[in-house]
């Protein structure tokens, strides 16, 4: 969550920095704000303001020059999206800027002790403390300086810094939350994603929880809070950076990302089918057959579709390897104590290896002892680096908010998984090879699915004008009912609530009327009856209804939109499932004209807790 942004070097700071900003904006969109830094003895200019980048970029005074700044686009958590909270926070006597990703857990007794001091807090935020704190600090250099404070903090950051008297540097810090430098041409980037520095730099340095760095025009070295210093180097990645452009001709990420489906998919199952013996080869599992056979569990870890995907991952495992295997809510795990046992495989699953949640829950079970391997698509991200393997999803670059192609990619890590763990075990050989015949139909499915949008916004302009649906399913469709209620009430606020099929007459079938329609996935599998069943009961109550379903499956006389998907083999077939609720809820937020790449409170990888 939250942008931050950095720039050190020969050009213009001001516009580079808003520039980022408008690349990180999925990250944080309450408030946005740049500092910068003038030739040695000029004073800090600060320009920040809530609202988006854009209303910033119009307001930037015109005399903003300097070649030293950092940015921010602000995803609140202390205090509300004010221009007085918008990032950066300086001290009172406009020495020292900060920009802060994150929370202090110890703000408030901060505050109170500054209060009490005579310094007039101006923001409600808990991150102003840090800038008073580091013009407090009598340290002679600015490392000095911010590591006193830092010293004095609880909580989670990535900080960006720079003051009027070091003007040949920007200090920054990382616990917790990303940041990435970048090394240019005689100048220096740093950002807290890579989207912002891909169009200047693929020469990129990760650091490391507890690591600083200062940046100067010419390079950067990096330390930790005892400013003694660390050996970490920077790598050229390879990456296109075309693929953080803007969105389509409908100018939306999400849509262009669900399109880039059937291309995606093919990519994270490349070279990773082997045809012959009918399994996976996931060579970054660091897990030998012995090894692999050896595991008597699967915990899945996740947030949000991250967890959703994981309880669909947690059927495959189930059906394909006969390994009891269940997912859990990562933000919830590790405060109940978890038993981490030393046969369990735990998967952290998590588009950006920086869901802070999860990271946690990854921590807690290596300190325990457990194995765990990542599902993660951002590479050299947090949770990668933490994990005893894993498996790279390979979508690209994810920019809307709302998750499509990288969870889908995530379901296929999990195929994969399974597959592997399954041929180890009892899965036979022609069941392993029917599987992969059935995973390599999937792309072409996709695409033919996805050519079939207009049914779909047609379905979707109804749903709509409902302000509350359910979503329904069973077994293997409970969680893409899950996942579709969470991606439409993201992006279209709706009250969206998944169910089980077979619960609503315990209860929510009260609810049913006609203006609460019902989303319901009726695949053809062994509960086809009961769930035809169930559609009839709904219908009977006068509530609409959109079935998602296949060709064969025969729905009576039901009053419904239909919509068929592709057939693949039954424990594959959530995903094609899952593919027309994304663009449910994409043509029902186009309708009602809403910012589908930026929900209102919402931000891409929370990397807060
Ligand atoms: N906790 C800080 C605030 O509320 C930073 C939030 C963020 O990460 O954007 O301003």
């Amino acid at each position: 969550m939250c942008g931050i942004v950095g720039y050190i070097g020969t050009q213009q700071a001001g516009h580079l920095l808003l520039e980022g900003l408008t690349r990180l904006e999925h990250r944080g969109y309450d408030s946005a704000g740049v500092a910068v830094l003038g030739a040695s003895g000029s004073a800090l200019k600060v320009a920040k303001q809530a609202g988006r980048v854009r209303d910033l970029t119009e307001g930037l005074p015109k005399r903003f020059s300097g070649r030293v700044g950092i940015g921010h686009t602000r995803w609140a958590t202390h205090g509300p999206a004010t221009d007085a909270n918008a990032h950066p926070h300086t001290d009172a006597k406009r020495d020292v800027a900060v920009v802060h990703n994150g929370i202090i857990d110890n703000a408030s007794t901060l505050r109170r002790l500054l209060a009490d001091d005579g310094v007039d807090l101006v923001s409600d935020t808990d991150t102003e403390v840090l800038a008073h704190l580091i013009a407090r600090s009598e340290s002679d250099t600015l490392e000095g300086r911010v590591a006193d404070a830092l010293a004095l903090i609880e909580g989670t950051y990535g900080v960006a810094v720079v003051h009027a008297d070091f003007p040949d540097r920007i200090v920054v810090a990382r616990n917790g939350s990303p940041l990435i430098i970048g090394v240019g041409d005689k100048e220096m980037h740093v950002a807290s994603d890579l989207a912002a520095l891909v169009r200047y730099t693929t020469t990129v340095a990760h650091l490391d929880d507890g690591e600083m760095a200062t940046l100067t025009a010419t390079g950067f070295t990096t330390y930790r809070q005892d400013l003694t210093a660390t050996a970490n180097r920077a790598q050229t990645i390879d990456i296109d950076p075309s693929a953080y452009d803007a969105g389509d001709e409908g100018g939306s990420f999400m849509h262009r990302e669900i399109h880039e489906q059937p291309r995606s998919t093919e990519r994270v199952l490349r070279g990773r089918l082997d045809e012959r013996f009918g399994t996976a080869h996931l060579g970054g599992l660091n897990m030998d057959a012995r090894e692999t056979r050896a595991i008597r569990r699967v915990k899945i870890l996740g947030c949000g579709s991250a967890y959703y995907v994981g309880q669909m991952g947690a059927s495959l495992v189930e059906e394909l390897a006969r390994i009891p295997a269940d997912a859990e809510a990562a933000s919830e795990f590790r405060y109940r104590n978890p038993i981490i046992e030393p046969d369990t495989l735990y998967v952290a699953v998590s588009q950006s290896g920086e869901t802070i949640d999860t990271l946690l829950a990854v921590q807690e079970i290596r300190r325990k002892g457990g194995r765990v391997i990542g599902l993660v698509n951002v590479v050299g991200s947090a949770i990668a680096r933490e994990c005893d393997g894993g498996i790279y999803l390979h979508a690209g670059p994810e920019v809307a908010v709302a998750s499509t192609k990288a969870l889908t990619n995530m379901f296929l890590g999990f195929a994969l998984l399974a597959l592997q763990l399954g041929r180890v075990r009892d899965l036979s050989i022609a069941d392993g090879k029917r599987l992969i015949a059935g995973l390599n139909r999937l792309p072409e499915q996709i695409a033919e699915l996805l050519e079939r949008e207009d049914e779909l916004a047609e379905a979707a302009a109804r749903l709509a004008e409902a302000d509350s649906l359910f979503f329904i399913g069973r077994v293997r469709g409970f969680p893409v009912a899950r996942e579709g209620a969470q991606k439409f009430k993201e992006i279209t606020y709706r009250h969206a609530e998944a169910y089980q099929t077979s619960e609503l007459k315990h209860g929510p079938l009260a609810l049913i009327d006609e203006s609460v329609p019902t989303v319901a996935l009726v695949p053809t599998d062994e509960l086809t009856d009961r769930n035809v069943g169930a559609m009839h009961e709904i219908a009977a109550r006068r509530g609409p209804l959109v079935v998602v379903t296949h060709e064969d499956v025969d729905l009576g006389e039901l009053d419904a939109v239909r919509i068929d998907v592709p057939r693949n083999e039954r424990e594959l077939d959530p995903i094609l499932l899952t593919i027309p609720l994304q663009l449910l809820a994409y043509h029902a937020a186009l309708r009602l004209g809403l910012d589908i790449d930026k929900p209102r409170n919402l931000a891409k990888s929370v990397t807060v807790e």
